[in-house]
């Protein structure tokens, strides 16, 4: 076995178990789903937010029906609660008994928007061919049903005998996590003897684990000038020339710069496995829209948003301080110019370690189910893991479900039962591993 060496995981020991427990969730493919459905026609789209009351205590109810402690928590004061849309995030967890680990799956419940381009109704689960069909099929209603089915299944083959297992529905992961994880990991939810491994059933194909994420630094940079007659040009001062100086730097040093910082995070696609750069949105001068005639000025001011994904390897200091010091020099060089930089959004990479507790109990099984050793990737934008490993106390935390990370957001998404029945199966068993580790916390 790929992990007997280390000692602390020993899968002959619980082949039998293993055997009822693969057993059990292969009688359990209908309700898995049907569990799918179920979720999918809740249309929690974000924004704004809606159905999150509605699809949060049904979760909850199904966890209450199996004997869960259940916790609603709304994300009060967060980013777009209102009593409207209310940011409602369900908690469920089942005690084992004798002390031991927790385990917590957390999935989001909201989806973005359906979009056009559907040949299929997208808030029905269409079942077809082997997939169910529907908007968050695979982003990320399906990894919840898993998640809750390979619960479920532990429970019903009573193979929860020590510690926990917790599972979390929580709202506006497609728009920033805030009123989610982000509000749960900073009231308590994910400190230290309450959660010790986390599981976060986003679709990166069954056969993949996912470390972590690159950071993202959001930034708008202003440039400020001089107005004056478009007819005396020459006495203003441009601010749009002053930003086309910062983008000559942009493309001439800093880009070719960031190419040449690597990272050892395993990011996929390829091309993520440096540093970015996107340069969101511009604008100088008169106002848009515009469709009157043009006032005849030179534009005092140019505003840029920059959009800067950051390696675990660049601290967030130089990321920022590179800009501001190619901005000194825009400065230096045209009298009259100044700038500011407006930070809008700063989200910090985060990686957990290849040999981790969770990696390795997830590796093991897919190695045994897939027959092949798991691939592991990570993330070029960012997922929920920063909430849990940031505010949260928990570094021993993936991403890990069914579903092909392509199709999330597009028209007709689909996520395959055969893909939901193996990643259930690899995150019960990754479960049981973990909560009979010989390190588990006392
Ligand atoms: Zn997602």
């Amino acid at each position: 076995m790929l992990f007997s060496a280390k000692g602390d995981i020993m899968p002959r020991e619980i082949t039998a178990d293993i055997e009822r427990l693969f057993r059990r969730i292969d009688t359990r493919r209908d309700d898995l789903v049907k569990l799918t459905q179920d979720l999918i026609r809740f249309p929690t789209v974000n924004p704004p937010g809606d159905a999150y009351e509605a699809c949060a205590r049904f979760l909850g109810a199904r966890l209450d029906a199996r004997g869960a402690r259940v916790d609603y928590v709304r994300g009060k004061g967060e980013p777009d609660d209102t009593d409207l849309h209310p940011r409602l995030n369900v908690v469920g967890r089942f005690e084992g008994g004798l002390p031991g680990p927790c385990v917590h799956f957390n999935g989001h419940i909201d989806v973005v928007e359906a979009g056009l381009g559907w040949t299929l109704p997208p808030f029905e689960g269409v079942v077809k061919d082997g997939r169910v069909y529907g908007r968050g099929a695979c982003d990320m209603k399906g990894g919840i049903a898993s998640a809750i089915i390979a619960m479920e299944s532990l429970l019903d083959e009573g193979l929860l005998t020590r510690g926990a297992i917790e599972f979390s529905g929580t709202v506006d992961e497609e728009s920033g996590g805030f009123g989610g994880v982000g509000h749960l990991a900073r009231n308590g939810w994910f400190d230290k003897g309450r959660v010790d491994h986390v599981i976060i059933p986003e679709p990166l194909n069954p056969d993949r684990v996912c470390l972590g994420h690159r950071g993202v630094w959001w930034a708008e940079v202003e440039i400020t000038g001089q107005i004056g007659h478009g007819a005396m040009p020459f006495l203003g001062v441009s601010a749009i020339r002053g930003m086309g100086d910062f983008l000559t730097l942009i493309e001439k040093e800093l880009v070719p710069a960031l190419e040449t910082r690597r990272t050892r995070m395993p990011c996929v696609p390829e091309g993520a496995r440096q540093a970015t750069l996107n340069l969101n949105s511009i604008h100088g001068g008169q106002p848009e829209p515009f469709d009157g005639l043009p006032a005849p000025v030179v534009a005092d001011r140019c505003r840029l948003v920059l959009d800067r994904r950051y390696l675990i390897e660049e601290p967030l200091e130089g990321v920022k301080g590179e800009i501001v010091a190619l901005l000194d020099r825009v400065k230096a060089a045209r009298a009259g110019l100044d700038y500011s930089v407006r930070e809008i959004m700063t989200f910090a990479p985060t990686m957990t370690e290849p040999d981790a507790p969770v990696v390795a109990a997830l590796d093991e099984w897919i190695d045994n189910l897939f027959g092949r050793p798991a691939e592991h990737v990570a993330s070029p934008g960012t997922y929920d893991q920063k909430h849990i490993t940031r505010f949260g106390a928990v570094r021993d935390c993936v991403a890990y479900g069914p579903g092909i990370l392509d199709l999330a957001h597009q028209p007709d998404e689909w996520v395959g039962i055969e893909d939901m029945v193996l990643s259930t199966k690899v995150m019960a068993a990754a479960t049981l591993t973990l909560l009979r580790r010989e390190t588990s916390r006392a």
